[in-house]
């Protein structure tokens, strides 16, 4: 056995000359080639990876790469000194990064919950600043920001039986460590990390402190991503800690959601800072018995079990407890501030709507005689009605609007029916008319554009107009009802909460009831229309749609209207939908001007219309017109077409820019052909450039089921989003509740809350409740 001399690369070369000469048998060095080679930096390790279970071939060649790597060949340049190693191990180790949590609690309020973020150990300004992006600006904050995720770091895989594209966590025992320059500026720092199984890389980016921080046998845990490269399993910039610390890995690890510049693990380390302060302040709210009823932690245990599980089902428990508490909060607070039910009997003697139907040319479906039932039975009582008639687009719900007007009309009163577009508002005037004729029902339609408002005005107060139909301008214009009974609100996720209440208050005690065809999923239903009572039209009059849906390719454009030119040929009508894209309407007509330019090049300029919302009323009714006559063959048009215009015979569609629309406004738009149940094509045109994006055009394709589409848009956009900006998004200030998996948790807080309510809610309680949502529920009850 040689000794080593003073000259590393001498005693090396000694060394490999010896393998060789002994028949690479991993018998020339004192603990084998590999651990040899791990004195030579991790590209020595890669090279000796395995070598004492390798066959002879691949040691010879072992030992061939050794020698270069280790610049012992005559034929290789002498390489810099692979002193790396030696050097680190002189520098003195600093302090690691990681913050400790802080030993003494500097609690500034008795409890310790108000205390500011600022005041935490490790959060300065800037850090400061972030955490309040996050909603986060006491230590009560940060104990109930809740993890996103479980992370499971608690099982080590042996190094030997990764495989790539696996998240792990590995024990095992440096190797070797170096630090190189890679391109300008860059740094890399690699450690070689050993188990007896295998070797894995590590390796950091522009990290170059890191290198001080482990030492050549430090036995230290790693998590991160397995990748091969290079013939090496790598982890690219692992967590990792001194083998059993027991705080990022070895465990089941919370992950938060955070934001640029506040690293994952600070915000973990900031929470169990505020645990360790806060335990014993946090208090219960829920009622005991109410508690043990649904078998709830307590807030304290639920808190911080939470942040730091042993399992993923006492994840579950924990977050379950937190999800109760919540939805109880706001049921308790919607609870406490009921609008005033009490009402006025709007029901006549049945005259007038019975000899509605009788006239009818067809028969109400199913679905439409039991939601009439319902609106009149809501009509005949001295409550107030609050309906919600939920029906996918084409379901018949403006018949079932009708029906209960007269009904209101039929007592005595007037009913006003608001819809959110003018062409919208035109078009339901149009059609109630002609369905009304012969009736001693009077209708009027006001809009902005309704000119002669004077005279319209007073035979609005005088009550000579029954039935008014209109736009916003039923809340803007000076109008004043003679005695205003019941109000239909269309398509009333397009108007606010506030306009709701405004046109409510046009009459007293009025009977609402408001329609949509955007099915909303049911616990928002039972959150934001908790009140409410729910008609749902689930039949189509005409026939089950038959609408299929193609999503193509920006580039196939053009054989999108091929199609379209065999369409026409056979007679076809149909629309193509542009996005608004520009906040400006100029901007928007001139790309629907350019659209329906080409078009009437391309199919005749006669056939092709076109609708946007720089047009003045007079022109849109014109070209609307010209396409239910069927004089014009195809409609281009800004999104304008997508509430309420009905022409039977449509039957395909292009929409440009699919990309750009909400899944959710898709199924809209899909919805206004193939009105009379027959076979019709909606062609998307958009290349997806988001995954998002893939994931609402794929979801259009493949799903015609507008409760599916609408829950799949919620998980897409999340809550804020679907629900508009008139609706606040307030759900998304649920923390733990989950929208979907927790219509039972909603229910019972429901009615834990009614219980509440009938007892007495104590002071506590209600500042809970205060603390939590008062500001959402001022909102919502304008
Ligand atoms: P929605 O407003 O729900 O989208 P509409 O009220 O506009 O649907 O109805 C779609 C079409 O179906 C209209 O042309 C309407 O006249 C017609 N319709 C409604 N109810 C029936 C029915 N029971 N039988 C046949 N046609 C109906
Ligand atoms: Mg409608």
């Amino acid at each position: 056995m040689p000794q080593e001399n003073s000259d590393p690369r001498a005693a090396a070369r000694k060394i490999l000359d010896l393998e060789a000469a002994t028949g690479f048998r991993d018998t020339a060095v004192t603990g084998g080639i590999e651990a040899f080679a791990a004195r030579w930096g991790t590209d020595a390790v890669a090279i000796a990876n395995g070598y004492a279970h390798s066959g002879r071939a691949a040691r010879e060649s072992a030992i061939t790469r050794l020698r270069q790597e280790l610049g012992l060949d005559a034929s290789t340049p002498e390489p810099a000194a692979p002193d790396t190693l030696e050097r680190v191990r002189e520098a003195p180790g600093p302090a690691q990064a990681e913050q400790r949590p802080a030993s003494a609690a500097r609690a500034n309020d008795a409890s310790g919950l108000r205390m500011a973020v600022s005041d935490m150990k490790g959060v300065g300004p800037k850090r400061a600043e972030l955490l309040a992006r996050l909603g986060i600006a006491t230590a009560e904050d940060l104990v109930h920001y809740l993890p996103r995720k479980l992370e499971d770091r608690g099982r080590f895989v042996p190094i030997g039986q990764l495989h790539a594209d696996q998240d792990a966590a590995v024990r095992g025992t440096v190797a070797a460590v170096d630090q190189r320059r890679v391109g300008r500026g860059m740094t890399v720092v690699k450690a070689a990390i050993g188990d007896g199984t295998g070797f894995l890389y590590a390796v950091w980016f522009n990290q170059p402190w890191l290198a001080k921080q482990f030492r050549r046998g430090d036995e230290i845990d790693l998590y991160g991503h397995v990748e091969f490269r290079f013939r090496e399993c790598q982890m690219s910039s692992p967590v990792w800690e001194p083998a059993g610390t027991g705080a990022e890995i070895g465990r089941l690890v919370p992950i938060y959601s955070t934001t640029e510049g506040l690293p994952d693990r600070l915000l973990r380390s900031l929470v169990r800072q505020s645990l360790e302060q806060l335990a014993g302040a946090l208090r219960d709210v829920i009622p005991a018995d109410t508690a043990a009823e649904h078998r709830l932690l307590t807030k304290a245990d639920a808190i911080s079990i939470i942040h730091a599980p042993a399992s993923a089902a006492e994840f579950e428990r924990a977050r379950r407890t937190l999800a109760f508490e919540e939805l109880f909060l706001l049921q308790v607070g919607l609870s406490l501030a009921p609008r005033d039910r009490a009402g006025v009997i709007h029901a006549g003697s049945g005259q007038l709507v019975n000899s509605f139907l009788a006239a009818l040319p067809f028969s109400l479906t199913q679905a439409q005689q039991r939601a009439l039932r319902e609106i009149r039975s809501d009509l005949s009582r001295p409550l107030r009605m609050m309906r919600l008639l939920q029906g996918d687009v084409g379901s018949g719900k403006t018949l079932v609007a009708v029906v209960a007007a007269l009904g209101a009309i039929e007592a005595g009163f007037q009913a006003a029916l608001m819809a959110p577009t003018e062409i919208l508002a035109e078009q339901h005037a149009a059609n109630l008319a002609r369905a009304l004729e012969g009736l001693p029902v009077r209708t009027a339609l006001l809009t902005s554009a309704t000119s002669a408002k004077g005279a319209l005005r007073k035979a609005i107060e005088s009550g000579e107009i029954d039935l008014l139909i209109g736009t916003h301008a039923l809340i803007q214009e000076a109008v004043t009802f003679r005695a205003l009974g019941l109000v239909v609100i269309d398509e009333q996720h397009r108007f606010g909460v506030v306009q709701r209440s405004q046109i409510e208050e046009k009459g007293r005690d009025v009977d609402l009831l408001v329609m949509s065809a955007t099915p909303i999923p049911r616990t928002i239903a039972l959150t934001l229309y908790g009140e409410f009572d729910v008609s749902v039209l689930d039949e189509f009059p005409l026939g089950p749609k038959q609408t299929r849906t193609e999503w193509i390719a920006e580039r196939e454009r053009d054989l999108v209207y091929e199609r379209v030119a065999s369409f026409l040929a056979a007679g076809r009508r149909g629309y193509v939908v542009l996005p608004l894209i520009e906040e400006s309407e100029k901007v928007d007509a001139k790309a629907a001007v350019q659209v329906s330019e080409e078009l009437a090049r391309r199919f005749g300029r006669d056939r092709v219309g076109l609708l946007h919302g720089r047009l003045s009323s007079a022109d849109k009714a014109a070209v609307m017109e010209k396409f239910r006559s069927g004089d014009v063959h195809v409609l281009v048009s800004t999104t304008v077409v997508e509430v309420g215009v009905d022409v039977l015979d449509a039957d395909f569609m292009v929409i440009e820019h699919a990309d750009r629309f909400g899944l959710s406004q898709l199924h809209q738009l899909r919805g206004r052909i193939g009105r009379a149940g027959q076979d019709s094509t909606c062609f998307a045109l958009a290349d997806a450039k988001t995954e998002e994006a893939r994931r609402r055009l794929t979801a259009f394709r493949d799903t015609s089921d507008g409760f599916v589409i609408a829950e799949e848009d919620l998980r897409i956009r999340g809550p804020g989003d679907l629900l508009g900006t008139h609706q606040h998004g307030f759900l998304s200030q649920l923390r733990a509740a989950d929208l979907f998996a927790d219509v039972d948790l909603m229910r019972r807080a429901q009615t834990a809350a009614r219980d509440v309510r009938e007892r007495g809610a104590s002071a506590e309680l209600l500042e809970a409740v205060d603390r939590r949502f008062g500001d959402v529920i001022r909102w919502l009850r304008v």
